[in-house]
């Protein structure tokens, strides 16, 4: 019998997978915790600590249930700290006589683990996550020869080919597809918000490695009171008290901002899916079950909206990273070249809105959909910030950040760098969006409903400019005609005016 070493990466955590339902005395896995991936971006520190809790508590689970495991902590005098060296050195070490690994969800460990098997001496192979509901090629043939990937092509095609939400092979349930437009209300400060699941675990000791190992990071933690789930049974926890708690309304206030209430009705589960500690088609089978017997507590939008999120969004995601991959990494539609201001780092800055989801996104390693979307993204696309610095920002500072979802939500749908493939017209509002979104602009230094003067929102004048700057690529798009004729319509003095705020607020991006 062949001496196989077979590796599981941190995000490639399922307990279901074919890999673990036998031990097999043939079969070592291999963890590792390694500085190459903990520093390749500056991360949040709750991100790594959830991280290597997570493959920690999976190592114990896996040799609870007969596995073996060599597992590498940061500090293991024996880690090279480099996932291709280490397994080199031990496959030559331990004389493995073959080795295995899962398809990973990175070009980059892709590239990294493909360049390995092709210099190791022994016999390699790549096995399936199980964990996505389509292959990773699936959505690029499915678009195959299309400038733009519309998302609700492929949401389409997912129902039916699940037989998800409908009510003949070919017809949705209800009638229709999509019930975006009553999924977007205001929080009204009535509903009861439901306290996030948290579990309370104390990760001081794991802390401290970092802090030994100097491990770079922003953002804060209560190492005594570590939120985020560790295992697949904190995981399947989580998911259970959303459904019962935050599904009911999760649909309506989807789009929701408030400062008192940091995830409103999220799920908060992106950590475990993307980890695979949870697998899409159980997330949403179980919302389903739920709602076939509490018709009365969640309605068809509820659900609809919740689904979509998860066989539609997710699975386009990841399809669209694998078929425009490497090229995706370097667009820039618009030619952006200004840095990222520093308030993205610390949360000061006057404008309520950004210093919310900033200081927020510091304070949890969170921020909902629309906040990442239309505050921080929008303020980095009106701004005129380089694609590359604003990745680096979300890959770092978000505990699901991994670069699959994170890229081609930011590169692609927040800043239109890839100038249509994932977005039809640029996701850009002024303080009117935020103002109908959200409690905001009650609370702000700046006045919502000016353009120009010492309180204009900037976000008003920045939004004009973007138009203006870009008309050679934008006026063009028909989704985008009635901007240009609010902006053709203004006087020449109200049009010069604002122009110069904006210029001028460009030039003190720092000190808004
Ligand atoms: P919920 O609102 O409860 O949604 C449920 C689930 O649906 C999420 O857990 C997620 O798995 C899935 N989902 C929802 N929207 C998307 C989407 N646009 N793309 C893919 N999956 C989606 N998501 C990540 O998982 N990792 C990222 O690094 C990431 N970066 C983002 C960057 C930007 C600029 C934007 C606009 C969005 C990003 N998203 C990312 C998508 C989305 O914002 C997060 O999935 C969501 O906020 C996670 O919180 P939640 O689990 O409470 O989600
Ligand atoms: Fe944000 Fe402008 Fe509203 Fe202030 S006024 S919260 S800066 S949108």
């Amino acid at each position: 019998m062949a001496k196989i070493l077979r590796l599981i990466l941190g995000d490639q955590l399922n307990s279901q997978h074919s890999w673990f339902q036998h031990p097999d005395p043939a079969i070592t896995f291999c963890m590792m915790e390694v500085r190459e991936e903990a520093t390749y971006v500056t991360h949040h520190v709750q991100k790594i600590l959830a991280f290597f809790s997570a493959m920690r508590a999976f190592r114990e689970e896996l040799v609870n249930r007969g596995h073996q495991v060599i597992y590498y902590p940061l500090d293991a005098a024996e880690n090279l700290q480099d996932i291709c060296q280490n397994i080199e050195h031990l496959i030559a070490a331990q004389q493995f006589e073959r080795f295995e690994y899962m398809q990973p969800d990175e070009y980059r460990l892709d590239a990294s683990l493909r360049a390995l098997c092709q210099k190791l001496s022994v016999p390699a192979a790549m096995a399936d996550t199980e964990h996505f509901l389509t292959p990773r090629l699936f959505v690029g043939n499915f678009f195959a020869g299309k400038k733009t990937y519309r998302m609700e092509s492929l949401y389409r095609e997912m129902r039916k080919k699940l037989g998800i939400l409908m009510e003949t092979d070919k017809n949705p349930l209800g009638g229709r597809w999509n019930f975006d437009m009553e999924n977007r209300k205001k929080y009204d400060g009535k509903t009861p918000v439901p306290a996030a699941k948290t579990f309370d675990r104390d990760v001081s000791g794991l802390y401290q490695l970092l802090t030994s190992q100097t491990i770079p990071s922003i953002g804060t933690v209560d190492c005594e009171h570590f939120p985020w789930p560790a295992t697949r049974g904190e995981s399947l926890e989580m998911l259970e008290d959303f459904i019962v708690n935050g599904l009911p309304y999760f649909g309506t206030f989807q789009d929701a901002m408030d400062t008192r209430h940091p995830y409103l009705f999220h799920s908060r589960l992106s950590f475990a899916l993307n980890t695979k500690m949870l697998s899409p088609l159980e997330v949403v089978n179980q919302s389903l079950a739920y709602w076939e017997h509490h018709p009365a507590a969640i309605t068809l939008p509820q659900i609809e909206g919740f689904v979509r999120q998860i066989i539609g969004w997710r699975e386009y995601m990841r399809g669209t990273y694998w078929a425009q991959m490497p090229a995706y990494k370097t667009l820039n539609y618009f030619g952006h070249d200004r840095p990222l201001p520093g308030f993205y780092w610390t949360g000061e800055t006057r404008m309520a809105c950004m210093r919310d989801a900033i200081t927020n996104s510091l304070k949890n390693a969170y921020a909902h959909h629309i906040q990442r979307l239309m505050v921080t993204g929008g303020f980095a696309l009106l701004a005129g910030v380089h694609p590359d610095a604003v990745d680096d920002w979300y890959l770092g500072i978000y505990i699901d950040a991994v670069e699959w979802v994170e890229i081609t939500n930011t590169r692609g749908m927040s800043q239109f760098a890839d100038g249509g493939i994932v977005g039809t017209k640029p996701y850009v509002g002024s303080a009117n969006y935020i103002n109908k979104m959200s409690n905001y602009c009650k609370n702000c230094d700046y006045a919502a409903k000016q353009k120009t003067g010492d309180r204009a929102c900037p976000f008003n004048s920045l939004y004009w400019h973007f138009y203006e700057h870009h008309r050679d690529k934008l006026a063009p798009n028909p989704r985008i005609g009635m901007a240009y004729r609010l902006l053709d319509k203004m006087t020449k003095t109200e049009k010069n005016q604002i122009l110069r705020q904006a210029e001028h607020y460009l030039t003190h991006l720092n000190d808004l």
